[in-house]
Parts: C-alpha cells; structure tokens; sequence
C-alpha cells in the first residue's frame, strides 16, 4: 500500500519533554504534583472560570459534572443526538434521561430552537455540546435555560481555543467539561477536567474525584466517590501543550482554509461553516456528500483508503445506539438531520505532522472519487 495519511497526529515537540522529565528528577508522579494545579489554573484562566478540577479523561468529567449537579432517576437533560455517547451514558448512569434534539443542516451543532420545545417538568439541565471544532449557538439556549431556572453543562472536548462571540468556549455555561486525549487540541494522553463558576460545586467536584474522603477525618466516608485523579505526568504535558495552543489553532485553520479552498461550493459537497459569530478551531474537518451521489459515507471511506488516505465516520446518532434501544429508549424517535450526517459525513486528515503535499494528495483523491 502507498503511504497511508492519518487522520491525527498529535505534536510534542514543545516542552513536553522538559517538564515530564522534570517530573521524573523531583518523583512528583501521582495527582500530588505542582503541575496538576498549574495545568488546572491555566485552563480555568484561559475559559474564565473560577474553578478547575482536573480527571482522568473527558468521559469520566461528563460523569462527574452530571452527579455533582444532583442528577437523579426520572431527571431529563436535554442534548444533541449528534455526539459521542459519553454525554448521554453520563446520564443515564444516573439513572436519568438524555431528551435528544436534532442538529442544524449547516453547523452541524444542537439546534436550538429545537431546545425550547423538548423542556418538560423533569427538565433538569441542558447539555450543549460543541462539535468538531464550531462553537454550538449559546446564547438562544442559554436564554431558554434561564428562563426555566436550568444549568447548562458544556462539553467543550473539541473546542480548545475556540470562541463564541469572542468568549472562549469552556467559559460559557455552568460547568463546563474538557478532554485531553490524544486527538483533542491540547492533549496529556489521556485526561479531562471539569470547570465551573460556583465555590460550593467546586468543592463537591473535588470530594467526588477522590473518593469522598472526610477532609477532617480521613478514612470516613459519607458518601460513595471515585478515583478520577490526573497525574502529574499528564498534567505535565498539559501545561506544554497549553503554551503551543495558538499554533495548533494556527495550524488547523490553515489546513481548514486550504481544504476550504479546494471543496467549498463543489456542488456535491458540504464544507465546515464558521459563523460570524465563532471562531472555528477545525478540530475535525469534516465534508459531507450531497444526496445524489450514488454512494454513502462508509463506501466513500474505502474509495479514499484504496488512495491512501484515512478518514473516520461521523458520529452515529445517539437515538440509534442498540445499547439505548435494548434500554427502551428512543423507541421512535426520528431525527433526519443528525441520521443524514451519520450516513454521508466523513473527516479528513488534519493532523499535526500533515504536510502541504500530503494535503495535495487527499485533495485530489477526494476530487477523483466524486468525479469516479
Ligand atoms: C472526546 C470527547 C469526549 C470524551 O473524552 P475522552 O477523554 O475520550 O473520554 C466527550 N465529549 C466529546 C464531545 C468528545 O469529543
């Protein structure tokens, strides 16, 4: 096979390598370590946020963010279809309901004035999550949340750097979520952290990560937590990735631009959109192919392999997860915009590491293959 063109690569070429050896010289690698609270500091000043509570990875701070806001069996959080499981599994661990709102055909994020209508009296909070790179449009739902007396958790896992009306997302609602794996603009491997705005919520976020231990009587314990800890040896990384955020940003934009250049306005595909009220970090950059070509995004995958180019698929809507279903949930839900995006939008490679010529070449296998 020709060289195969990843989809992701992360970069660690800043002092990554400095700081976690710095780790290694003091033996600071547990959760005890200077550069958990310097990463948590540095994130909660970047967002705006008061509070900064780092974990072990983005799923687990989804999680932790729905237990300290008190959901309960029979509450209902509103969120998009269109996304990882991990905001609805955090749900319904819980013992809650994810109530599913269909997507915009064009920003491809939470429709929100689709988020009015699915409150009910067991409405609880309101999950916005920014996909792929765009800011979701905040302001109409968090109008709606107000109105109704409802938190607004925010996963930011994928807009690191990204803005919304010139406010950083991760700043915007209650409590806000982060990831760091691998693939995410700022990365320690794997990890996540929870951000908020309120001193009480802080400290129960912190009780919860570390198994709830008794402050004052240490073996104690009133309540049930969990180990979420990040360490050192991440967050060392952390605070390394923080400092090259402007270039990765840099960065993804240029690749953005020079696809943009290359896609948008072909007649059988759909572009990313950067509204003017956002800045578009192009966590992922994602096409989606027009109704009439004959075939869909999975068969599209393995045209662009046979190129050498990778791709990944879109989310697969949450309303048609077996798990969820074989759970009796969802049973007739149908929501058209986000199983189109499933079955024709894909994402292209925009890793670190892509070089000017790769990009050419994933360019013109795209081309070639709607041409085929
Ligand atoms: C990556 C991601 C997560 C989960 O993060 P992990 O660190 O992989 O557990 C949650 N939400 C969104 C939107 C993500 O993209």
């Amino acid at each position: 096979m020709k060289d195969f063109i990843p989809v992701c690569e992360p970069c660690l070429t800043g002092n990554e390598k400095a700081y976690l050896q710095e780790c290694i010289d003091t033996g600071w690698v547990s959760s005890e370590g200077p550069f958990v609270r310097r990463f948590e500091r540095a994130v909660a000043d970047w967002c705006g946020m008061p509070h900064a509570i780092s974990v072990a990875n983005g799923s687990v701070a989804l999680d932790l963010a729905c237990e300290a806001l008190g959901i309960v069996p029979g509450d209902e959080v509103i969120m998009p279809s269109f996304t990882i499981i991990s905001c609805a599994a955090a749900v319904v661990r819980l013992g809650g309901t994810p109530v599913l709102v269909d997507s915009d055909p064009v920003t491809w994020q939470m429709d929100a004035s689709a988020v009015a209508k699915a409150i009910t009296s067991r409405t609880k909070a309101i999950m916005v999550v920014h996909i792929y790179g765009h800011p979701a449009d905040f302001d109409p739902i968090a109008q709606v949340a107000k109105s109704h007396g409802l938190a607004i958790i925010e996963d930011a896992a994928e807009v690191h750097g990204a803005l919304y009306k010139d406010r950083p997302c991760g700043g915007l609602g209650d409590i806000s979520c982060f990831s760091f794996y691998a693939n995410k603009l700022v990365t320690t491997g794997e990890g996540g952290m929870v951000l908020c705005r309120d001193a009480a919520l802080a400290n129960r976020l912190k009780s919860l990560r570390n198994l709830c231990f008794l402050p004052d009587r240490r073996f104690i314990h009133e309540e049930l937590g969990h180990n979420f800890r990040l360490t050192n040896l991440q967050a060392a990384l952390g605070v390394a990735q923080l400092e090259s955020l402007d270039k990765t940003v840099a960065f993804k934009r240029a690749v953005a631009h020079r696809y943009d250049a290359a896609f948008k306005g072909h007649p059988l595909l759909k572009t990313p959109v950067e509204e003017e009220w956002a800045r578009n970090v192009y966590w992922v950059y994602g096409l989606v192919l027009d109704d009439r070509l004959p075939f869909d995004a999975f068969e599209w995958a393995e045209k662009l392999k046979e190129r050498g180019v990778d791709t990944r698929p879109f989310f697969a809507p949450m309303h048609i997860q077996p798990v969820f279903r074989r759970m009796g949930m969802f049973a007739n839900l149908s929501l058209p915009v986000s199983e189109r995006l499933y079955a024709r939008g894909l994402y292209l490679p925009n890793g670190m590491n892509l070089t000017g010529k790769q990009q050419e070449t994933v360019i013109a296998a795209v081309l070639e293959t709607l041409d085929a």
